[in-house]
């Protein structure tokens, strides 16, 4: 009985290519069964669908992970949507996602899960609490406002239409940033004390990974905040395993 997760990538982003290469080294240090498929830019949305079939009917398989972003002849859509919802270790199949919805899942989309766990662990309560995300992408936004959610946080979304970003991100107690833009959030943006979750993975203007906060203004300032590199990129891996290992024990009968 051996966890197996499959790990498919089309193309040759560089990003993506450390992100796999990184969940194959965790599924190694862990014992875990792991199976990288890299498919070349051209590959065809057939063959492609071909591939997640036969991952999906092979039992030593029990987490399938399609790399995202896809080349653009690719439809996400339909790729993610053919992974049986049971091996969709990302969560991010549409039966996953509305089963987070309603706060019964087994899944949860890693990113967010990471961030709750780190909240978790630092003896954060949620309860009660405003928390503001900054970013609704169906990834990291939308998901990680519903944990909170589900954690009685009372949540606020933000997003590039939101007006005065500034006095709502304010109000938080616990501000997550998911937005893409690296060092977007600055010290006057945050109350004093507040937790800070930085989901960003971006560079700054000298090709140096960062995140969405600015770090060395807004670290005097939090309750507690959280680096990147290390903080929630390290969580994000270690949810998939947990996720993976799910798969696993439901597809061999065994309950927590
Ligand atoms: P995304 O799909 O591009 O979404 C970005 C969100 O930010 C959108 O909702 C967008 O609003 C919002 N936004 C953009 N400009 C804004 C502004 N000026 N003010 C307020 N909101 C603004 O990105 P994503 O996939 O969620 O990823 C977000 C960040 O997390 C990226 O840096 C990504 O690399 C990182 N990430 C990290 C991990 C990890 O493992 N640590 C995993 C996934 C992603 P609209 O919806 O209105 O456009």
């Amino acid at each position: 009985m051996q966890p197996g997760l499959a790990v498919v990538i089309v193309g040759n982003d560089s990003a993506s290519q450390v992100y796999v290469a990184n969940k194959e080294k965790a599924c190694t240090e862990l014992g875990m069964y792991s199976e990288k498929h890299a498919l070349p830019e051209d590959t065809t949305e057939e063959e492609l669908l071909a591939l997640v079939d036969r991952l999906n009917n092979d039992p030593k398989i029990h987490g399938i992970l399609v790399q995202l972003p896809l080349p653009k002849h690719l439809d996400d859509k339909l790729i993610i949507n053919h992974i049986l919802p049971e091996k969709d270790v990302d969560a991010f199949h549409p039966v996953n996602v509305g089963k987070i919805m309603i706060g019964d899942f087994d899944f949860v989309p890693c990113t967010p899960a990471g961030v709750m766990e780190l909240i978790k662990e630092s003896d954060v309560s949620v309860e009660g609490k405003e928390c503001v995300v900054i970013g609704r992408s169906n990834i990291v936004g939308k998901p990680m406002s519903m944990l909170l959610l589900h954690q009685n946080g009372t949540v606020t979304i933000c997003h590039s239409r939101t007006k005065d970003l500034k006095e709502v991100t304010k109000k938080a107690d616990i501000l997550v940033a998911a937005v893409g833009i690296p060092k977007f959030v600055k010290a006057d943006m945050v109350k004093p004390g507040a937790v800070v979750i930085d989901v960003g993975m971006d560079r700054d203007e000298n090709g140096k990974l960062c995140g969405d906060v600015d770090f060395a203004e807004v670290e005097p300032i939090a309750g507690a905040i959280t680096p990147v590199p290390g903080g929630v990129g390290p969580m994000t891996i270690a949810m998939l395993m947990r996720n993976t290992l799910t798969a696993a024990k439901r597809a061999f009968g065994i309950n927590d």
